[in-house]
């Protein structure tokens, strides 16, 4: 019997692509005066291929984008504690989330998050969703000095639940760092389609909306 849930936050909860395109437009108009040797698209647009869908931080981001467009009006780390500050204003949840989230804990499930990436940025983003209530843990790398996909991030969250791995299933959207490795742990896996990625074929669910997500519990195999 399934007891928890845990979640990967980018790209799972977040949308983070639709969040890092708002933010971004964002900055360019808040920031135009100095920025105005770029064009805006080119800004967007060169933004988004350096990000590598979050994998680079933003400080190298930065550093390329002012040195490859020569804009020597502001500083990279302008833009950068820009982003760490305001990125919270953009967070956009994927559809439904709120209300699954909401019939998931009222249902009685034990609900987590484990992420990869900084401690005061990623708490910001969960503030941002506004779902902070709905989680008994948050397990961020940064802070807890290990990251997916290895197990003793996974172990470590479900210990702090007291939940044995086959009572949990984890939902993230990359197919190693998230469905592969919970499953070889021995918790179940559900993959948020993202069609960047190929398909993992150890899923033992896929879900493309939230909506969702309580039935396809229910009928885990
Ligand atoms: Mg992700």
């Amino acid at each position: 019997m399934i007891k928890a849930i845990l979640f990967d936050l980018d790209g799972t909860l977040l949308d983070r692509e639709t969040s890092l395109q708002q933010f971004i437009t964002d900055q360019y108009e808040r920031f135009t005066p100095a920025l105005e040797s770029i064009p805006q698209q080119d800004y967007i647009s060169r933004f988004i291929e350096l990000d590598s869908r979050g994998y680079v931080w933003k400080d190298k981001v930065y550093q390329s984008l002012l040195s490859e467009f020569s804009c020597k009006k502001l500083s990279w780390q302008d833009l950068l504690q820009d982003y760490e500050t305001q990125f919270i204003y953009f967070c956009v949840p994927f559809p439904h989330l709120h209300t699954t989230l909401e019939i998931l804990k009222s249902t009685g499930y034990l609900l987590g998050i484990i992420t990869n990436g900084r401690e005061t940025f990623q708490q910001r983003t969960i503030q941002g969703l506004k779902i902070e209530r709905y989680f008994e843990v948050i397990l961020i790398s940064e802070t807890e000095g290990v990251r997916k996909p290895e197990p003793e991030i996974f172990s470590r969250a479900l210990q702090k639940l007291g939940v044995k791995a086959q009572e949990s299933v984890f939902i993230g959207d990359h197919p190693t760092v998230d469905v592969l490795a919970a499953k070889n742990l021995g918790m179940k896996a559900i993959w948020k389609r993202d069609l960047n990625w190929p398909e993992p074929v150890e899923a033992d669910a896929i879900i493309d909306d939230f909506s969702i997500l309580p039935t396809i519990i229910q009928h885990l195999p």
